[in-house]
């Protein structure tokens, strides 16, 4: 018999842990929230990234609930909205999301996006660390801040952000950003793990899936564990989540890994966090 070898975890710097492999549900239309999240546990995911933006949570509430898996087993993040960005404004929020996901804490929560033209978000940090403090969500960060934001943070603020969520993939390999967490224990989560599928048919990581006899879906995904980042591909298709979440059962060479990332060519396919200041009516 062959068993499945588990997912590793990551120790955040406040002692928590994280599942380095989780499922993201952005774009999951609401109405099928709840069975892709139901199929992602099944499966054998214990890491569900959410946010308010996504118009989801109550989905993915729903699911985590009628799993059966204890809730203590299972990591729920969630993110703060852009519109709620005021520190009464962001209590309240945070309120909203535990009361619509239905679950008594969150694991991690994240102000979604810096929004440096909107409002100051240090003073939106110091209400994330009022909720830390409250209790009711184990660790906060932070998303799409770049080092400008987070030497802010680190010179106005008391809590470090547990993690830094933002765009990485081959076509934007965000070393200096990703060195400057590793230096301050701010852990990288990396959105868009596969760039939407749009680093799958590069050559090079298609010549690397043929030798190790994976998909390059899976090469790619390997390729960010290795690097020691947390991702969270978006799949409503069983077949993907069931091969996104084959990722540690095989190894990619040093040479594997520095040919992947040579491929960068800072390409977003997401907003730049410097320009993007945008907040859903
Ligand atoms: P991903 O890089 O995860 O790609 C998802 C797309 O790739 C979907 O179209 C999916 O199709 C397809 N896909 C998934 N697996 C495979 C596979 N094995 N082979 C081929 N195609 C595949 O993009 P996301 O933008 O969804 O990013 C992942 C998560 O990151 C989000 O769900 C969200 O949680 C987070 N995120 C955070 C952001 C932020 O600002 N903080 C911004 C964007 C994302 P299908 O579903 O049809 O199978």
């Amino acid at each position: 018999m062959t068993s499945t070898p588990s997912v590793p975890t990551i120790t955040l710097n406040n002692g928590a842990t994280i599942p380095q492999l989780g499922f993201g549900v952005f774009q999951i239309p609401p109405a099928e929230t709840k069975d892709a999240t139901l199929t992602a546990l099944e499966v054998g995911y214990r890491h569900i990234d959410t946010a308010e933006m996504y118009g989801n949570e109550e989905g993915v509430g729903q699911a985590v609930r009628e799993s059966g898996i204890p809730r203590d087993q299972i990591f729920v993040t969630s993110k703060l909205n852009n519109g709620f960005h005021a520190p009464e404004d962001a209590l309240a929020a945070f309120d909203t999301t535990l009361a619509t996901l239905d679950i008594d804490y969150l694991d991690l929560f994240l102000i979604h996006w810096p929004l440096p033209a909107v409002g100051d978000y240090v003073d939106t940090w110091k209400a994330m660390e009022q909720m830390y403090a409250g209790g009711k969500v184990r660790s906060i960060g932070v998303s799409n801040f770049q080092q400008h934001h987070l030497n802010r943070l680190r010179a106005e603020t008391t809590v470090p952000p547990a993690v830094n969520q933002i765009e990485v993939h081959p076509y934007l390999t965000q070393e200096p950003l990703r060195a400057y967490g590793a230096e301050h224990g701010i852990a990288t989560e990396a959105w868009s793990p596969i760039a939407q599928g749009g680093v799958l048919g590069d050559p090079v990581i298609e010549r690397i899936a043929r030798r190790v006899e994976r998909t390059p879906a899976q090469v790619v995904l390997r390729w960010h564990a290795q690097r020691g980042d947390i991702v969270f591909p978006k799949s409503v298709t069983r077949s993907r989540v069931e091969e996104n979440f084959a990722l540690f059962d095989f190894e990619l060479t040093d040479e594997d890994v520095t040919d992947i990332s040579t491929l960068n060519k800072d390409e977003r396919t997401g907003p730049n966090p410097d320009e993007f200041n945008y907040i859903p009516s």
